[in-house]
């Protein structure tokens, strides 16, 4: 156990399932050959009976052949934590924004606006190199909140080519209404699906358009063949990999505490299901990875970006 300070949110135990989980967090596995990325993780928040801190976390993928990950913000404070960390670890990129299921709260406390500057402010920043995660959830957030939420999204898309920064989209159940914004406003010219959730036909269309598809530990799951379908029909160059961590944690390792350090599951099953090698995968991953964020030495680190954060902070979920 570490110091806690580290973390500014804790999962909630019974977020995924609603049933008890084993709360340990899974061994190393063998590591990459060819070293790779996680393009999407939450290393702010704890999770486990045990939560590894990030510098922890990050160890240990750097120990089985994750270069690098993208740490995602939801909040003002989240986002405002992942610039500070990218800011003076080398290892670390960090994207920045209101998730979808924020905007509306922010929007009931008359700070939406104010907090989307603040996004505005962190993406000038060195090594905020994506805006994200935004886009549209119809899952979470009522018909009552939607308005918020749209303009959140394009708010952000503006924040995006501003700066020339990627974007990741979060999109759950939404996908006809986030390709309506983005085919309507123009999309960022790097823009990813985070956590991929359509069907072949969407990613045809995701890749027609140029965006790139970011594969999580779901696509391993047995429901999940529309991911693998997805998989198959979209061109090497627009495939991504993430973990979403501490979420959608890879089978076999399914609810335990997930990290980037166990990329190589996931990876190494794609790489099956594709029917190619691990390592032929993780060197066309790991190119795309950095023809959408950069380099992750091109801007040094920092060793004065602030301190990490200690005050605990509003548990709301971010998956
Ligand atoms: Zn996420």
């Amino acid at each position: 156990m570490t110091d806690g300070s580290n973390y500014i949110r804790q999962r909630e135990s019974r977020a995924e399932t609603g049933q008890s989980r084993d709360l340990s967090y899974p061994p190393l596995p063998p590591a990459l050959v060819v070293p790779c990325y996680d393009n999407h993780t939450h290393l702010e928040i704890a999770d486990g009976d045990d939560p590894l801190d990030y510098l922890q976390q990050l160890d240990m993928a750097s120990s089985v052949g994750i270069r690098g990950v993208v740490q995602v913000g939801g909040d003002v404070e989240t986002s405002r934590w992942s610039a500070e960390m990218a800011a003076r670890e080398p290892r670390m990129l960090a994207a920045v924004a209101i998730h979808p299921n924020e905007a509306p709260r922010y929007e009931a406390a008359g700070t939406l606006d104010d907090a989307i500057a603040q996004i505005d402010e962190l993406a000038g920043r060195p090594r905020v190199r994506a805006v994200g995660e935004t886009g549209l959830d119809f899952f979470r957030t009522e018909e009552s909140g939607r308005g918020a939420q749209h303009r959140s999204f394009e708010a952000h898309i503006a924040i995006a080519k501003k700066h020339d920064l990627a974007m990741q989209i979060h999109d759950r159940d939404a996908h006809d209404a986030v390709i309506e914004t983005l085919l309507r406003v123009g999309a960022p010219e790097r823009t990813v699906f985070h956590c991929f959730s359509g069907d072949a036909d969407m990613a045809r269309l995701c890749a027609d358009n140029g965006w790139y598809l970011s594969f999580a530990g779901n696509i391993t799951f047995k429901n999940a063949g529309n991911l693998r379908e997805a998989l198959e029909v979209v061109p090497r160059d627009r495939i991504l990999v993430e973990t979403d961590a501490p979420f959608l944690t890879p089978a076999p390792l399914r609810g335990r505490p997930n990290s980037p350090y166990l990329i190589p599951y996931t990876l190494r099953f794609m790489a099956d299901h594709l029917g190619t090698d691990v390592s032929v995968l993780a060197a066309q991953i790991s190119s795309n990875t950095e023809l959408v964020y950069g380099q992750w030495d091109a801007e040094p680190v920092s060793g004065d970006a602030g301190s990490p954060w200690d005050d605990a902070v509003d548990p709301a979920q971010l998956a």
